[in-house]
């Protein structure tokens, strides 16, 4: 087998790509066993593989607090969300078994500490509000007392929802190195794309080497778009519009957290992990209902220091089909109105699909809308 350097590659966040996958361990049913929500679980998986590097466990007191106040680890390093797992009581010995809710056993935690947390506390500095109708925030309030933190080892990976899309930081790397890209644009979404995002993942793609199209397939809200319909309208729009040696479709194992401009800090730093110099962040990137501002989400990019995160933000503004300009353009680029812009609103669409009416060719690929036509009828 042919070894690619990976060299030429962004590094990992912190440095190196962490590995916590192991042998299931001896003795393993003597163990007290934690259970883990499905958003833990993929935490659990994604710290296994290195896409939160630096982390090696759930996180202790001092990353918490960090994190929570001023976006970095308790080393200087930029992180800007928690993650950590809950628990009713702290587990009796000093390792404890890690179970997803069907009782299957995953891994291991070092037991390291025992903290109680603040929900209103977190959620007012992660999520920027208190409100339970916000769903990140129902979800913690949700969540068990105390947070138990240490380091993990996972020999039992949770099934891939997409096989042919699975691929980890290790792989990524591999293949962005294997294909002799250097600088890579990493495009995250959790929606069918259309000709506007489109457009910006190619302007973004005419500056560098090769684009990660990483669509988040974990868990997400009931009403956003079913994984796979957008898995098939991702592959239908690359075969027929995109340059394959140029792009990678790849599953993000990530859940939502609804946390906007500090998720999106952090789908940047775990987009680093998996191999990007830089990542697309769109307006209000993230979030959910109107708790954040439009430009939120690429504001937050500069309470870091220059470089400090290493990943280069591509700030884009909503892009559109002009008629006047005949092509795709934004607010920055063309000069026109509102009438000459072809624009449809979320629901609007979602009315056209239902009815099976194929929206404007300036607003989505044909094949695209039939895929999404397709998907509402057999609902
Ligand atoms: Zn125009």
């Amino acid at each position: 087998m042919n070894v690619v350097s990976t060299e030429r590659l962004i590094a990992p966040h912190g440095g190196a790509l962490v590995d916590r996958t192991g042998e299931r361990p001896d003795g393993l049913e003597s163990l007290e066993a934690v259970t883990l929500t499905p958003r833990e679980v993929s935490d659990l998986d994604m710290i296994a593989v290195g896409a939160l590097s630096p982390l090696e466990g759930f996180m202790g007191r001092e990353d918490y607090e960090r994190v929570i106040e001023d976006m970095h680890l308790a080393s200087g390093l930029p992180w800007s969300l928690p993650v950590c797992l809950a628990v009713d009581s702290a587990p009796a010995g000093d390792v404890a078994a890690l179970v997803d809710e069907a009782g299957r056993a995953l891994g291991t935690i070092e037991v390291e500490d025992t903290f109680s947390y603040d929900k209103e506390r977190e959620a007012e500095l992660c999520f920027r509000t208190t409100e339970d109708a916000h769903p990140g925030v129902a979800r913690l309030y949700a969540q068990k007392p105390l947070y138990v933190s240490g380091r993990v080892t996972v020999f039992e990976r949770p099934e891939p929802a997409f096989p042919e899309l699975a691929n980890d930081p290790a792989d990524t790397r591999r293949i962005f190195a294997g294909r002799g890209w250097k600088r890579v644009v990493g495009f995250q979404t959790r929606n069918p794309i259309h000709r506007a995002h489109e457009y910006l993942t190619k302007v973004a793609l005419e500056t560098v080497d090769g684009l990660l199209v990483h669509p988040l397939v974990g868990e997400t809200k009931s009403d956003d778009v079913p994984a796979d319909v957008r898995v098939d309208c991702y592959q239908t729009l690359l075969d027929g519009y995109y340059p394959t040696e140029r792009v990678l479709l790849s599953a993000f194992p990530a859940a939502m957290r609804y946390a906007g401009p500090r998720e999106a800090v952090w789908h940047a730093i775990c987009r680093k992990n998996y191999g990007c110099s830089h990542f697309i962040v769109g307006r209000d990137h993230a979030g959910v209902g109107d708790y954040y501002g439009t430009y939120d989400a690429q504001l937050i990019f500069d309470e870091f220091a220059p470089h400090e995160l290493d990943v280069e933000p591509m700030f884009f503004e909503h892009t559109f089909w002009c008629n006047v300009c005949g092509s795709m353009a934004s607010t920055k680029s063309c000069p026109h109105g509102p009438e000459d812009r072809v624009f449809l609103s979320g629901t609007k669409v979602r009315e056209m699909l239902g009815e099976g009416e194929v929206p404007p060719v300036e607003f989505t690929r044909p094949q695209v809308a039939q895929v999404l036509i397709d998907a509402y009828r057999s609902n």
